[in-house]
């Protein structure tokens, strides 16, 4: 499911409509990008950051996909999105030691989107800039980082979840104009196993992305 802004649906109608009354229709790819709902730190309730974070002065040239590695929870409510979102923090913050949660996205396993390390939803938006993460070593401060919540290593992520992160993944691309083959998994680039069998659907993610740019 793809959860649209009300704002995001308005722009999107108003787009369509002046496209089909002025351009016949020449802006179609841009507004087939739809901008997701994403959840602020505000909306869910962030603690503040321990300390200052780093803006990074370009765009990031990729989306490193992980899973969280935490229970795959049959509670597929927004509420649960936001306790997640939380409890990733807490653990990034308290068990790392972390100045904040360290993936710039989150997307629950009820397809609910929340930003992630704080200032990550503005420079989205504005898509110039990102800010430093600490999802991925060696690649902080080139890829936007987006944890799914559960553990895929012998489980597929609930469809709502999937179609929710190639919503977001096609958005991220279109905002920082990063091509849908720049979508990698955590064990690209770190001796993990994460992000399990999403990483074997990562060609799956590549192709459905690039259908919608
Ligand atoms: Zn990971």
């Amino acid at each position: 499911m793809v959860r649209l802004t009300r704002r995001g649906a308005l722009r999107g109608a108003v787009l369509l409509g002046g496209a089909a009354a002025l351009l016949g229709g020449t802006d179609a790819a841009f507004a087939a990008v739809e901008q997701p709902s994403i959840a602020s730190c505000g909306a869910w309730g962030a603690r503040p950051p321990a300390g200052a974070l780093t803006v990074v002065q370009h765009k990031p040239n990729k989306i490193v996909v992980h899973h969280t590695a935490l229970a795959n929870s049959n509670d597929f409510s927004q509420a649960h999105a936001f306790a997640d979102s939380r409890e990733i923090q807490d653990l990034h913050m308290d068990g790392n030691g972390w100045v904040d949660s360290g993936q710039h996205f989150t997307n629950s396993r009820g397809g609910w989107l929340t930003e992630g390390r704080h200032g990550s939803l503005y420079a989205l938006l504005h898509s110039q800039t990102m800010v430093q993460g600490a999802h991925c070593v060696g690649q902080n401060d080139q890829a936007i980082g987006i944890e799914n919540e559960g553990t895929y290593l012998t489980e597929q992520p609930p469809a709502a979840q999937w179609n929710s992160l190639v919503a977001f993944c096609a958005f991220t691309c279109r905002q920082y104009g990063i091509p849908a083959t720049e979508i990698y998994g955590h064990k690209d680039f770190n001796n993990t196993q994460c992000p399990g069998l999403l990483h074997d659907r990562l060609p799956e993610l590549r192709s459905a992305v690039a259908a919608r740019l």
